[in-house]
């Protein structure tokens, strides 16, 4: 085979692992639900049936912290390897009341401290800092727990 016949492949064979990197680094996932799609504007065309606010009464909205294999809940720290598996169940320590709606993606990645965002309370995991009620929580001392900062 001559050089000529060979650089066809080349770039062949360069495109086919090129291309699985480009649609990866391309991808938006949707906080509330997890469905991805390949641009914001796509996401949010439709609506969400894990929307805060009720099923489809709102859109998709992108999930703006890194996309990585471990999301953790902010309220609670239930830790899933996708935004859809942790968004399924409810949140037992959701901020609307108990299971009054889904665990939400922690936007702020994980690391070995975590902040309440009200009160400066620090905690090594998000599930030990939200166990306990913030005594400076926007809605009144101790009416909500801690919140870690993002
Ligand atoms: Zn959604
Ligand atoms: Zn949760
Ligand atoms: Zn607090």
């Amino acid at each position: 085979m001559t050089v000529r016949h060979l650089r066809p492949i080349l770039i062949a064979a360069f495109l086919l692992l090129a291309v699985p990197f480009s649609l990866d680094a391309e991808k938006y996932y949707c906080r509330f639900c997890g469905n991805s799609a390949t641009s914001v504007s796509s996401l949010t065309s439709s609506n969400c049936s894990r929307h805060p606010h009720g099923a489809y009464k709102g859109r998709h909205q992108p999930f703006e912290g890194e996309i990585s294999g471990k999301y953790l809940c902010r309220y609670c720290g239930n830790s899933a390897s996708s935004i859809s598996s942790l968004t399924s169940p409810k949140c037992a320590r959701h901020p609307d009341g108990d299971y009054k709606g889904y665990h939400s993606p922690f936007k702020g990645g994980i690391a070995d401290r975590y902040t309440c965002r009200y009160c400066g309370n620090r905690s090594s995991s998000i599930s030990s800092l939200t166990s306990s009620k913030c005594s400076r929580h926007p809605d009144g001392d101790y009416k909500g727990r801690h919140l870690p900062m993002e």
